[in-house]
Protein backbone atom coordinates (compact mmCIF):
# COMPACT_ATOMS: atom_id res chain seq x y z
CA UNK A 1 0.00 0.00 0.00
CA UNK A 2 1.50 3.48 -0.74
CA UNK A 3 1.05 5.89 2.11
CA UNK A 4 -1.45 8.73 1.29
CA UNK A 5 -0.23 12.62 2.10
CA UNK A 6 -2.68 15.09 2.76
CA UNK A 7 -0.53 18.38 1.09
CA UNK A 8 -1.99 21.69 2.80
CA UNK A 9 -0.74 24.65 0.61
CA UNK A 10 -1.81 28.06 -1.00
CA UNK A 11 -2.03 28.42 -4.90
CA UNK A 12 1.00 31.21 -4.78
CA UNK A 13 3.54 28.67 -3.20
CA UNK A 14 7.02 28.47 -3.87
CA UNK A 15 7.31 24.98 -2.06
CA UNK A 16 4.89 22.45 -3.17
CA UNK A 17 6.60 21.30 -6.58
CA UNK A 18 9.71 20.21 -4.12
CA UNK A 19 7.10 18.28 -1.56
CA UNK A 20 5.18 16.99 -4.48
CA UNK A 21 8.80 15.49 -6.00
CA UNK A 22 10.06 14.34 -2.77
CA UNK A 23 6.47 12.20 -2.51
CA UNK A 24 7.06 10.52 -5.87
CA UNK A 25 10.50 9.49 -4.97
CA UNK A 26 9.20 8.00 -1.79
CA UNK A 27 6.43 6.41 -3.74
CA UNK A 28 3.85 8.31 -1.63
CA UNK A 29 0.42 8.94 -3.14
CA UNK A 30 -0.75 12.80 -2.92
CA UNK A 31 -4.04 15.07 -2.02
CA UNK A 32 -2.79 18.52 -2.64
CA UNK A 33 -5.63 21.22 -0.32
CA UNK A 34 -5.71 24.38 -1.96
CA UNK A 35 -6.15 27.13 0.54
CA UNK A 36 -9.66 27.95 -1.80
CA UNK A 37 -12.93 30.22 -1.10
CA UNK A 38 -15.88 28.35 -0.92
CA UNK A 39 -16.67 29.96 -3.99
CA UNK A 40 -14.10 29.13 -6.29
CA UNK A 41 -13.66 25.73 -5.21
CA UNK A 42 -14.20 22.85 -8.31
CA UNK A 43 -13.79 19.61 -7.90
CA UNK A 44 -10.47 18.05 -9.24
CA UNK A 45 -8.84 14.34 -9.11
CA UNK A 46 -5.78 14.44 -6.99
CA UNK A 47 -7.16 18.08 -5.37
CA UNK A 48 -9.43 19.21 -2.32
CA UNK A 49 -10.09 22.32 -2.53
CA UNK A 50 -11.16 24.10 1.08
CA UNK A 51 -11.33 27.05 2.96
CA UNK A 52 -8.70 27.12 5.39
CA UNK A 53 -10.55 30.18 7.24
CA UNK A 54 -13.50 27.84 7.76
CA UNK A 55 -12.38 25.37 10.13
CA UNK A 56 -15.18 23.16 10.06
CA UNK A 57 -16.45 22.83 6.79
CA UNK A 58 -12.43 22.30 6.23
CA UNK A 59 -12.25 19.13 8.53
CA UNK A 60 -15.36 17.60 7.60
CA UNK A 61 -13.71 17.62 4.03
CA UNK A 62 -10.54 16.35 5.64
CA UNK A 63 -12.60 13.94 7.44
CA UNK A 64 -14.87 12.71 4.51
CA UNK A 65 -11.75 12.26 2.66
CA UNK A 66 -9.95 10.19 5.07
CA UNK A 67 -13.15 7.59 5.33
CA UNK A 68 -12.63 6.86 1.46
CA UNK A 69 -8.41 6.50 1.02
CA UNK A 70 -7.30 6.76 4.56
CA UNK A 71 -4.61 9.49 5.07
CA UNK A 72 -1.13 8.34 6.67
CA UNK A 73 0.01 11.71 7.38
CA UNK A 74 -1.37 15.55 6.78
CA UNK A 75 2.11 18.03 5.87
CA UNK A 76 1.24 21.84 5.82
CA UNK A 77 3.49 22.56 3.45
CA UNK A 78 3.31 26.48 4.10
CA UNK A 79 2.62 28.19 7.19
CA UNK A 80 -0.79 28.93 6.28
CA UNK A 81 -2.07 24.98 6.94
CA UNK A 82 0.20 24.49 10.38
CA UNK A 83 -2.60 25.48 12.43
CA UNK A 84 -5.27 23.22 10.45
CA UNK A 85 -2.92 20.39 10.19
CA UNK A 86 -2.70 20.22 13.60
CA UNK A 87 -6.15 20.54 14.45
CA UNK A 88 -6.94 17.67 11.52
CA UNK A 89 -4.20 15.06 13.11
CA UNK A 90 -5.91 15.08 16.63
CA UNK A 91 -9.07 14.37 15.15
CA UNK A 92 -8.00 11.49 12.91
CA UNK A 93 -5.42 10.01 15.14
CA UNK A 94 -2.71 11.05 12.96
CA UNK A 95 0.76 12.38 14.75
CA UNK A 96 1.99 15.24 14.89
CA UNK A 97 2.25 18.55 16.76
CA UNK A 98 -0.20 19.79 19.38
CA UNK A 99 -3.19 22.27 17.92
CA UNK A 100 -2.06 24.63 20.96
CA UNK A 101 1.73 24.59 19.83
CA UNK A 102 0.79 24.70 16.19
CA UNK A 103 -1.25 28.24 17.46
CA UNK A 104 2.04 29.42 19.16
CA UNK A 105 4.16 28.78 16.25
CA UNK A 106 1.77 30.95 14.05
CA UNK A 107 0.75 34.14 16.57
CA UNK A 108 4.01 35.89 17.03
CA UNK A 109 2.46 37.42 20.47
CA UNK A 110 1.06 33.76 21.63
CA UNK A 111 5.57 32.76 20.33
CA UNK A 112 6.67 35.51 22.70
CA UNK A 113 4.95 34.63 26.19
CA UNK A 114 6.00 31.17 25.09
CA UNK A 115 9.42 32.18 25.30
CA UNK A 116 9.32 35.01 27.69
CA UNK A 117 7.81 32.31 30.44
CA UNK A 118 10.43 29.69 29.94
CA UNK A 119 13.33 32.31 29.73
CA UNK A 120 14.16 32.03 25.97
CA UNK A 121 16.34 35.19 25.09
CA UNK A 122 13.79 36.86 23.27
CA UNK A 123 13.09 40.89 22.54
CA UNK A 124 10.90 42.39 25.33
CA UNK A 125 7.49 43.19 23.89
CA UNK A 126 4.07 44.68 24.23
CA UNK A 127 0.95 43.97 22.31
CA UNK A 128 -1.30 46.81 21.42
CA UNK A 129 -3.50 47.36 19.21
CA UNK A 130 -4.02 50.28 16.29
CA UNK A 131 -6.90 51.74 17.75
CA UNK A 132 -4.98 52.53 20.67
CA UNK A 133 -3.66 56.36 21.70
CA UNK A 134 -0.33 55.60 20.11
CA UNK A 135 1.03 58.85 22.00
CA UNK A 136 0.73 57.53 24.94
CA UNK A 137 1.83 54.24 23.65
CA UNK A 138 5.14 56.02 22.38
CA UNK A 139 5.60 57.41 25.30
CA UNK A 140 6.54 54.39 27.24
CA UNK A 141 8.06 52.75 23.99
CA UNK A 142 12.29 52.48 24.59
CA UNK A 143 13.52 53.21 20.94
CA UNK A 144 14.67 51.63 18.45
CA UNK A 145 11.56 49.60 18.59
CA UNK A 146 10.05 46.91 15.84
CA UNK A 147 6.63 47.09 14.76
CA UNK A 148 5.76 44.03 13.50
CA UNK A 149 1.66 41.88 12.52
CA UNK A 150 1.15 38.82 14.55
CA UNK A 151 0.39 36.18 11.64
CA UNK A 152 2.04 37.65 8.56
CA UNK A 153 5.35 36.03 7.73
CA UNK A 154 8.25 36.67 5.25
CA UNK A 155 9.21 40.19 6.96
CA UNK A 156 5.51 41.61 5.87
CA UNK A 157 4.51 44.99 7.65
CA UNK A 158 7.54 44.20 9.92
CA UNK A 159 9.29 47.76 10.74
CA UNK A 160 11.76 49.56 12.46
CA UNK A 161 10.84 52.79 14.42
CA UNK A 162 13.85 55.00 15.67
CA UNK A 163 11.51 57.43 17.62
CA UNK A 164 7.89 57.85 18.12
CA UNK A 165 7.62 60.11 14.53
CA UNK A 166 8.69 56.50 12.77
CA UNK A 167 6.84 54.91 15.21
CA UNK A 168 3.64 56.70 14.40
CA UNK A 169 4.15 56.48 10.05
CA UNK A 170 5.22 52.73 11.20
CA UNK A 171 1.80 52.12 12.56
CA UNK A 172 -0.45 53.71 10.03
CA UNK A 173 1.60 51.86 7.20
CA UNK A 174 0.68 48.67 8.95
CA UNK A 175 -2.84 49.16 9.56
CA UNK A 176 -3.25 50.24 6.09
CA UNK A 177 -2.06 47.16 4.93
CA UNK A 178 -3.70 45.14 7.40
CA UNK A 179 -6.84 46.56 6.75
CA UNK A 180 -6.54 45.13 3.05
CA UNK A 181 -5.84 42.00 3.91
CA UNK A 182 -8.39 41.47 6.48
CA UNK A 183 -10.59 44.36 6.72
CA UNK A 184 -10.67 47.74 7.62
CA UNK A 185 -11.21 47.09 11.59
CA UNK A 186 -8.46 47.50 14.18
CA UNK A 187 -5.53 45.06 14.57
CA UNK A 188 -3.12 44.10 16.84
CA UNK A 189 0.21 44.22 16.47
CA UNK A 190 3.49 44.08 18.51
CA UNK A 191 6.05 46.45 19.58
CA UNK A 192 9.06 45.04 20.27
CA UNK A 193 12.50 45.93 21.79
CA UNK A 194 15.13 45.90 18.24
CA UNK A 195 17.60 43.56 18.95
CA UNK A 196 20.83 44.26 17.41
CA UNK A 197 23.14 41.94 15.73
CA UNK A 198 24.51 39.28 12.93
CA UNK A 199 21.43 37.26 11.83
CA UNK A 200 21.08 33.41 11.43
CA UNK A 201 18.49 31.05 10.04
CA UNK A 202 18.45 27.62 11.46
CA UNK A 203 16.84 24.79 9.40
CA UNK A 204 15.67 21.64 11.57
CA UNK A 205 13.34 18.87 11.97
CA UNK A 206 12.05 17.88 15.48
CA UNK A 207 11.53 14.45 16.41
CA UNK A 208 9.32 13.57 19.29
CA UNK A 209 10.60 17.14 20.65
CA UNK A 210 14.30 16.89 20.18
CA UNK A 211 15.56 19.22 17.88
CA UNK A 212 17.84 18.21 14.86
CA UNK A 213 19.90 20.42 13.32
CA UNK A 214 19.63 20.32 9.55
CA UNK A 215 21.60 23.52 8.31
CA UNK A 216 22.69 26.76 9.56
CA UNK A 217 22.53 29.92 7.59
CA UNK A 218 24.47 33.24 7.69
CA UNK A 219 22.99 35.75 6.38
CA UNK A 220 25.64 38.06 5.62
CA UNK A 221 23.75 41.50 4.63
CA UNK A 222 22.88 43.68 7.57
CA UNK A 223 19.22 43.51 8.54
CA UNK A 224 19.08 46.98 10.54
CA UNK A 225 15.71 48.20 8.92
CA UNK A 226 13.85 50.02 8.54
CA UNK A 227 12.53 47.54 6.65
CA UNK A 228 13.73 43.38 6.89
CA UNK A 229 14.34 42.09 3.48
CA UNK A 230 16.02 38.47 3.09
CA UNK A 231 18.98 38.35 0.86
CA UNK A 232 21.88 36.09 0.78
CA UNK A 233 21.65 32.41 2.86
CA UNK A 234 24.65 30.74 2.95
CA UNK A 235 25.67 28.02 4.76
CA UNK A 236 27.96 26.10 6.79
CA UNK A 237 27.98 29.13 9.26
CA UNK A 238 31.02 30.72 9.74
CA UNK A 239 30.30 31.83 13.47
CA UNK A 240 32.96 29.99 16.06
CA UNK A 241 31.91 26.68 16.67
CA UNK A 242 30.97 27.71 20.53
CA UNK A 243 28.31 30.61 19.11
CA UNK A 244 26.93 27.98 16.90
CA UNK A 245 26.51 25.68 19.86
CA UNK A 246 24.81 28.62 21.81
CA UNK A 247 22.63 29.10 18.66
CA UNK A 248 21.29 25.51 18.58
CA UNK A 249 20.59 25.16 22.45
CA UNK A 250 18.58 28.34 22.34
CA UNK A 251 16.51 26.87 19.57
CA UNK A 252 15.76 23.56 21.11
CA UNK A 253 14.77 25.50 24.22
CA UNK A 254 12.42 28.23 21.75
CA UNK A 255 10.92 24.94 20.55
CA UNK A 256 10.36 23.31 23.34
CA UNK A 257 8.79 25.94 24.87
CA UNK A 258 6.65 26.42 21.76
CA UNK A 259 5.96 22.74 22.30
CA UNK A 260 6.64 21.41 19.19
CA UNK A 261 7.17 17.78 19.13
CA UNK A 262 7.45 16.80 15.16
CA UNK A 263 8.25 18.43 11.70
CA UNK A 264 10.23 20.81 9.75
CA UNK A 265 11.63 24.11 11.99
CA UNK A 266 12.67 27.06 10.93
CA UNK A 267 14.27 29.59 13.07
CA UNK A 268 15.77 33.03 12.74
CA UNK A 269 18.04 34.62 15.52
CA UNK A 270 20.26 37.76 16.13
CA UNK A 271 23.66 37.19 17.76
CA UNK A 272 25.14 40.14 19.90
CA UNK A 273 27.81 40.32 22.90
CA UNK A 274 24.98 38.63 24.88
CA UNK A 275 24.54 36.08 22.69
CA UNK A 276 21.50 34.41 20.87
CA UNK A 277 17.98 35.94 20.51
CA UNK A 278 15.36 34.01 19.56
CA UNK A 279 13.56 36.36 16.97
CA UNK A 280 11.07 33.69 15.31
CA UNK A 281 10.37 30.02 14.71
CA UNK A 282 7.93 28.50 12.54
CA UNK A 283 6.99 24.67 12.19
CA UNK A 284 7.35 24.78 8.46
CA UNK A 285 10.48 24.44 6.09
CA UNK A 286 12.89 27.22 4.85
CA UNK A 287 10.81 30.43 2.43
CA UNK A 288 10.97 30.48 -1.30
CA UNK A 289 12.93 28.15 -3.44
CA UNK A 290 16.10 28.14 -0.47
CA UNK A 291 15.63 24.45 0.24
CA UNK A 292 17.48 23.52 -2.75
CA UNK A 293 20.62 24.71 -1.27
CA UNK A 294 20.21 21.65 0.60
CA UNK A 295 20.76 18.26 -0.26
CA UNK A 296 21.31 15.28 2.24
CA UNK A 297 22.65 11.70 2.12
CA UNK A 298 22.86 10.50 -1.20
CA UNK A 299 20.64 13.35 -2.85
CA UNK A 300 17.67 13.55 -0.32
CA UNK A 301 16.15 17.05 -0.28
CA UNK A 302 15.25 18.75 2.75
CA UNK A 303 11.32 18.00 1.66
CA UNK A 304 12.08 14.20 1.20
CA UNK A 305 13.54 14.15 4.87
CA UNK A 306 10.40 16.05 5.86
CA UNK A 307 7.98 13.38 4.74
CA UNK A 308 10.06 10.47 5.27
CA UNK A 309 9.65 11.84 8.94
CA UNK A 310 6.03 12.20 8.74
CA UNK A 311 4.84 8.69 7.48
CA UNK A 312 7.37 6.78 10.12
CA UNK A 313 9.90 6.06 6.89
CA UNK A 314 13.98 5.60 7.91
CA UNK A 315 15.55 8.58 7.46
CA UNK A 316 19.21 7.19 5.81
CA UNK A 317 21.41 10.49 6.77
CA UNK A 318 20.65 13.92 8.62
CA UNK A 319 24.20 15.26 6.94
CA UNK A 320 24.01 17.56 4.59
CA UNK A 321 26.23 16.83 1.31
CA UNK A 322 29.89 18.49 2.34
CA UNK A 323 30.29 21.62 -0.21
CA UNK A 324 29.04 24.88 1.04
CA UNK A 325 25.47 26.17 -0.39
CA UNK A 326 24.30 29.44 -0.56
CA UNK A 327 20.98 31.19 -2.53
CA UNK A 328 19.88 34.92 -2.89
CA UNK A 329 16.45 35.67 -2.80
CA UNK A 330 16.39 38.65 -5.26
CA UNK A 331 14.57 41.74 -3.38
CA UNK A 332 12.26 43.69 -5.07
CA UNK A 333 13.95 47.30 -5.44
CA UNK A 334 10.84 49.72 -6.15
CA UNK A 335 7.26 49.30 -6.94
CA UNK A 336 6.56 48.75 -10.48
CA UNK A 337 5.99 46.97 -13.40
CA UNK A 338 8.56 44.01 -14.09
CA UNK A 339 8.78 44.88 -17.89
CA UNK A 340 12.23 43.21 -18.67
CA UNK A 341 15.38 41.32 -17.14
CA UNK A 342 18.68 40.82 -19.19
CA UNK A 343 21.64 38.94 -17.77
CA UNK A 344 20.85 35.69 -17.05
CA UNK A 345 22.85 34.25 -19.09
CA UNK A 346 25.98 36.42 -17.85
CA UNK A 347 25.29 35.21 -14.31
CA UNK A 348 24.78 32.10 -15.09
CA UNK A 349 28.35 31.64 -16.36
CA UNK A 350 29.70 32.96 -13.11
CA UNK A 351 31.81 30.42 -11.03
CA UNK A 352 29.81 28.31 -9.05
CA UNK A 353 26.11 29.52 -9.91
CA UNK A 354 23.83 26.54 -10.46
CA UNK A 355 20.86 28.71 -11.43
CA UNK A 356 19.25 32.00 -11.67
CA UNK A 357 15.26 31.57 -11.56
CA UNK A 358 13.43 34.52 -12.36
CA UNK A 359 9.96 33.89 -10.54
CA UNK A 360 8.11 37.25 -10.95
CA UNK A 361 6.20 37.24 -14.07
CA UNK A 362 6.74 40.24 -16.22
CA UNK A 363 4.23 42.66 -16.89
CA UNK A 364 2.62 42.48 -13.83
CA UNK A 365 3.22 44.87 -10.47
CA UNK A 366 5.96 44.45 -8.18
CA UNK A 367 5.54 45.62 -4.23
CA UNK A 368 8.61 46.00 -2.43
CA UNK A 369 8.43 44.94 1.72
CA UNK A 370 6.98 45.90 3.73
CA UNK A 371 3.72 45.39 1.96
CA UNK A 372 5.22 42.89 -0.58
CA UNK A 373 5.35 38.92 -0.48
CA UNK A 374 7.40 37.89 -3.02
CA UNK A 375 10.62 37.84 -4.84
CA UNK A 376 12.08 38.75 -8.08
CA UNK A 377 13.37 35.29 -7.84
CA UNK A 378 16.51 33.30 -6.59
CA UNK A 379 20.25 32.62 -7.16
CA UNK A 380 22.11 29.27 -6.18
CA UNK A 381 25.56 28.60 -5.39
CA UNK A 382 27.79 25.85 -4.80
CA UNK A 383 31.44 26.16 -3.81
CA UNK A 384 34.04 24.74 -2.06
CA UNK A 385 33.43 27.34 0.83
CA UNK A 386 31.23 29.83 2.30
CA UNK A 387 33.02 33.18 1.40
CA UNK A 388 33.58 31.74 -2.60
CA UNK A 389 29.97 30.95 -2.29
CA UNK A 390 28.66 34.34 -0.82
CA UNK A 391 31.18 36.76 -3.36
CA UNK A 392 29.75 34.29 -6.29
CA UNK A 393 26.06 35.24 -5.38
CA UNK A 394 27.01 38.97 -5.09
CA UNK A 395 28.51 38.50 -8.38
CA UNK A 396 25.61 36.92 -10.36
CA UNK A 397 23.31 39.74 -8.66
CA UNK A 398 25.54 42.34 -10.41
CA UNK A 399 24.83 41.23 -13.47
CA UNK A 400 21.19 41.13 -13.74
CA UNK A 401 19.15 44.21 -14.67
CA UNK A 402 15.42 44.84 -14.16
CA UNK A 403 13.45 47.39 -15.80
CA UNK A 404 10.99 48.33 -13.86
CA UNK A 405 8.33 51.06 -15.05
CA UNK A 406 6.41 53.42 -12.96
CA UNK A 407 2.44 51.60 -12.52
CA UNK A 408 -0.35 54.14 -13.22
CA UNK A 409 -2.88 53.76 -10.60
CA UNK A 410 -6.14 54.08 -12.30
CA UNK A 411 -8.34 56.80 -10.41
CA UNK A 412 -12.28 57.74 -10.84
CA UNK A 413 -13.12 60.52 -13.24
CA UNK A 414 -14.72 63.20 -12.05
CA UNK A 415 -17.17 65.03 -14.34
P1 LIG B 1 8.33 37.13 9.73
O1 LIG B 1 7.70 35.94 10.37
O2 LIG B 1 7.38 37.93 8.93
O3 LIG B 1 9.58 36.81 8.98
P2 LIG B 1 9.88 38.10 11.98
O4 LIG B 1 9.34 38.36 13.31
O5 LIG B 1 10.71 36.86 11.79
O6 LIG B 1 8.69 38.12 10.93
O7 LIG B 1 10.72 39.37 11.52
C1 LIG B 1 11.29 39.46 10.23
C2 LIG B 1 12.70 40.01 10.33
O8 LIG B 1 12.66 41.30 10.96
C3 LIG B 1 13.65 39.18 11.19
O9 LIG B 1 14.25 38.14 10.44
C4 LIG B 1 14.66 40.25 11.64
O10 LIG B 1 15.60 40.51 10.62
C5 LIG B 1 13.78 41.46 11.82
N1 LIG B 1 13.29 41.58 13.21
C6 LIG B 1 12.10 41.17 13.67
N2 LIG B 1 11.97 41.44 14.98
C7 LIG B 1 13.12 42.02 15.38
C8 LIG B 1 13.61 42.56 16.62
N3 LIG B 1 12.87 42.55 17.71
N4 LIG B 1 14.85 43.09 16.63
C9 LIG B 1 15.61 43.13 15.51
N5 LIG B 1 15.20 42.67 14.31
C10 LIG B 1 13.97 42.12 14.23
Amino acid sequence: MHPHLLLLTTPSSYRLPAFLAAAERIGAYTTIAEDTPAALARPRPGRLPIDFTDQSAALRAIRDLHTVQPLTAIIPVDDSGVELAAIACTELGLPFNRPEAAAAARDKHLMRQLFARAGVPSPTFRLCTTADDLTTVAQSVSFPCVVKPLRLNGSRGVMRADNPDQFYAAVRRLAALLDRIEGPQPHQFLVEEFIPGFEVALEGLINRGQVQVLALFDKPDPLDGPFFEETIYVTPSRLPTEIQAAICAVTAAAAQAVGLEQGPLHAELRINERGPWMIELANRSIGGLCSRTLRFGIDASLEELILRQAIGLPIESLSRASQAGGVMMIPIPQAGILRGVTGIEAAQAIPGIEAVEITAPLHYPLTPLPEGDSYLGFIFAHGPDPTTVEAALRTAHAQLQFTIVPSIELTEARM
